[in-house]
């Protein structure tokens, strides 16, 4: 069987994009700092596989993930770089965390201790990082009550090695002062580590996402997670951005003329108010374009931007291409990403759809191939 990923609806991805997004990054940290891409959710959509061995070349310090799943899978691909689980693990797979050398990161005493028995029950020393809640509130031993914690946490355990310690920044693609106003609260956690508690070889200390790496990049610290930057997502306004990585498309695959008063779509929201034309594209939102964009959303057609009429469904979108030269079966037409002179950027649809590039990116589902350029 033959398949062609173009065919119906696709997601194309610029490799030489990530590639220099991955390099903005680093001219930004410092070139000291150690790089940790952050490849949760299936690298946010992109493929987890993909991605890897792109930027493996570039020499990145580890993988983040989310999840033990994710950091199974990269193990899975024969990845054998440090791995570091970014959220909380749930205590029953911390044995698997142990086995597979992920280095999770803790964020309170009972956890510490859980990770302790399972690295006995294994047999395996298990590396783990300190997690420090800052203010973004959903992990972390609490900076303010550091004396009640930071002597038992970073006390020697035979099975247990400390790496690192790390916060996350809430608000870093908005506000450059709360970025200063959490490094505060970290600088106190760290003046309160005895220095005999330390690892021989330092601690690993990391803070800063994408647009912590370009608004605050003296926090860089040893280690920075970058994550939406680099797959093209922008990081807040004022700032740099990426070079765009993801496009979407899909295939026109019916053209019909409507005269006015036709009705179109679930809930016949649109109808056609003058003789027009609709185009129907190969895509919906079980392919993971939001139907929050029904009546709102774009495309370009023949590099032109036409408008979305009518209901998302889950299988196909319809817009209205009157006036637009040639349209027909077999066209593309361009959700994400750019034609000619017209450009759809991630972070337009993500806005249109009272969302984030973020979601967008993650939503993308299995239906639509990965097509590397
Ligand atoms: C997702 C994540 C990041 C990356 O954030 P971006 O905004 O995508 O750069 C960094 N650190 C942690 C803990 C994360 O969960």
């Amino acid at each position: 069987m033959s398949t062609n990923p173009t065919r119906r609806a696709w997601v194309q991805i610029d490799g030489g994009a990530l590639r220099r997004n991955y390099g903005r990054i680093v001219e930004s940290a410092g070139p000291e700092v150690r790089i940790l891409p952050m490849v949760k959710a299936d690298a946010y959509g992109l493929g987890v596989a993909d991605v890897v061995s792109c930027l493996a070349p570039l020499g990145p310090w580890g993988w983040g993930v989310a999840t033990v799943p994710e950091g199974a899978r990269l193990r899975d691909l024969a990845v054998e770089r440090p791995i570091v689980v970014c959220s909380p693990v749930p205590p029953d797979e911390l044995e698997e965390v142990v086995r597979l050398e992920l280095q999770p990161t803790i964020s309170s005493l009972e956890a510490l201790e859980a990770l302790e028995r399972a690295a006995s029950t294994v047999g395996v020393r298990a590396t783990w990082h300190l997690d420090v809640d800052t203010g973004m509130g959903r992990s972390g031993f609490d900076f303010g009550s550091v004396d009640a914690w930071i002597d038992a946490a970073t006390a020697p355990r035979e099975v247990l090695r400390w790496a690192g310690l790390c916060t996350h920044l809430h608000s870093a693609d908005e506000d450059a002062q709360s970025i200063h106003a959490q490094w505060e609260r970290l600088a106190g956690v760290l003046d309160r580590i005895d220095p005999g508690a330390v690892p021989a070889d330092g601690l690993l200390v990391h803070v800063l996402n994408s647009a912590g790496a370009f608004r605050a990049p003296e926090y860089a610290c040893s280690v920075v997670r970058p994550g939406i930057f680099l797959y093209g997502g922008g990081i807040g306004s004022g700032q740099p951005e990426p070079e765009p990585v993801v496009s979407v498309h899909a295939r026109v695959v019916h053209v019909r003329d409507a005269e006015p008063g036709a009705t179109l779509g679930y809930g016949s929201t649109y109808s056609a108010s003058r003789p027009e034309r609709w185009a129907t594209l190969s895509i919906g939102y079980g392919d993971g374009l939001p139907r929050a964009l029904s009546n709102r959303g774009a495309a370009l057609v023949n590099g032109r931007r036409v408008p979305v009429v009518g209901r998302i469904s889950m299988d196909v979108t319809v817009v209205d291409v009157s006036g637009v030269e040639d349209v027909a079966a077999g066209s593309v037409a361009t959700l994400i990403g750019s034609q000619d002179d017209g450009r759809i950027t991630l972070d337009d649809v993500a806005g249109r759809a009272g969302t984030i590039g973020y979601e967008i990116l993650t939503g993308l589902t299995d239906r639509l191939p990965r097509v590397w350029t």
